[in-house]
């Protein structure tokens, strides 16, 4: 134990704020440190068996790329193992780096702009982009008090985008994936689910999934919320309101924003996305929306910690 903890305590144990660029290479100036920089935000109270949570590690273990062996199920591991970096080859200076990265940028980072950032092929970036949107996929507490709920189309030609509105009530329109947001007003907490379509069906048990009964719910005046079993109100975008003068409180300004960002990236940054893919680009611009109160080092370590358990296979992804 002695030697990968004495070098563990020597890390900073003050996360850090914020990281530039000279910060990031002092932090992770090559893979041993590196590795050790996941070890103490894997583990932060002591290496535990990535197989079986066992608490009786032999840290001295005889084997090229996993350092540690469970005296228990005796099996070896590494901070990679049973995480969405399980198998992977790639260097874990390279993995900081690529989750810094993604982290810290509010429009996402494209597979394109990793390659070219930490030096790996395309099709590896896009390996590890995805591994890392999964670890943002964190299961929320209800929502309660003032909840926005709001649907959007993504994908689709530029030029059928004005028609959104008028489709919003009814089915899912040629060629665009809907997707339903809740946010909720006290803590700025989002969630999003991509659905197969805009129906009361669909939509309403979702509402009822992630908010408490007595939350107070505001929705557009799709058709689908009507006789939705919450207190709320809906803005009447139909007639031209997006704010209700006489209740203000009625709208869903909070959920469009988060919108807004989200087809900002999709638009800039990586221009198409397949359906199959779109839910995990929602769990990271969720996932970054809501720890963006987090400190710059706090956000990377969350990531480290949301991939355990979270094994995705190129094969799975391809599929
Ligand atoms: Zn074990």
């Amino acid at each position: 134990m002695e030697r990968a903890e004495s070098r563990i305590i020597a890390m900073s144990e003050e996360l850090r704020d914020s990281i530039s660029l000279i910060d990031l290479f002092e932090m992770f100036p090559d893979d041993d440190t590196a590795e050790q920089w996941f070890v103490k935000s894997r583990w932060p109270d002591g290496i535990r068996c990535a197989h079986c949570d066992s608490d009786n590690v032999d840290t001295k273990a005889k084997h090229p790329t996993m350092p540690y062996f469970c005296n228990y199920c005796g099996k070896y591991f590494s901070p990679k193992t049973n995480s969405a970096m399980h198998g992977s080859k790639i260097g874990y200076q390279k993995w900081a780096i690529a989750i810094y990265l993604i982290t810290a940028n509010i429009k996402g980072v494209s597979s394109m702009q990793l390659h070219r950032s930490i030096g790996v092929t395309q099709k590896t970036a896009w390996y590890m982009g995805h591994r890392i949107r999964e670890a943002y996929k964190i299961k929320s507490e209800k929502f309660s008090g003032e909840v926005e709920v709001d649907e959007t189309f993504v994908g689709g030609l530029e030029k059928n985008k004005h028609a959104n509105k008028k489709l919003r009530a009814g089915r899912g329109t040629v060629g665009k994936v809907p997707v339903i947001g809740l946010l909720e007003r006290g803590t700025n907490q989002v969630i999003t689910q991509v659905v197969p379509d805009t129906e009361g069906e669909t939509l309403r048990p979702i509402v009822y999934v992630n908010t408490t009964g007595n939350a107070i719910v505001y929705t557009d005046d799709a058709y689908a919320y009507r006789g939705l079993r919450r207190r709320g109100d809906a803005v009447r975008h139909g007639t031209g309101e997006y704010v209700n003068k006489h209740a203000p409180e009625v709208h869903i300004n909070g959920i469009e924003s988060f919108w807004s960002i989200f087809k900002r990236a999709y638009k800039g940054t990586f221009h198409k996305i397949s359906p199959k893919h779109l839910q995990r680009y929602f769990n990271e611009f969720t996932g970054r929306h809501n720890a963006r109160s987090d400190g710059a080092e706090k956000k990377m370590v969350n990531i480290v910690r949301g991939a355990v358990g979270k094994r995705l296979r190129y094969k799975d992804l391809i599929s």
